[in-house]
């Protein structure tokens, strides 16, 4: 546990209460950079945890399966059967592919 680190110009030292660390230093709870900006601490919970929100790239992959999967994106026999797995269809045999089309 480390000191509040605010400068106090009143009393010409550190604040020097008991402080966590944020982006702006060592600072107590009434030298957080929210209550210097006049605004209420952010609420911990499940919904600021990082590993909770969906990335752009999960998602897109997602949709990119269901595309896949659907049959509206074209893509490689193996691509669709793990698409189908994926998104719960099942695999599923099919004629329609265009990378199987034989020229006889
Ligand atoms: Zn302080």
């Amino acid at each position: 546990m480390s000191s509040c680190r605010q400068w106090l110009p009143a009393t010409g030292q550190h604040c020097g209460e008991a402080a966590r660390f944020y982006l702006t230093g060592w600072r107590c709870p009434g030298h957080t950079p929210a209550a210097q900006a006049g605004r209420a601490e952010p609420e911990p919970g499940p919904g600021y945890t990082p590993q909770r929100l969906p990335t752009s790239q999960a998602a897109s992959a997602l949709v990119d399966a269901r595309a896949v999967a659907s049959g509206k994106r074209r893509s490689t026999p193996q691509t669709y059967r793990l698409a189908r797995v994926a998104t719960g269809r099942g695999p599923e045999n099919t004629t329609s592919s265009t990378s199987t089309r034989r020229t006889s």
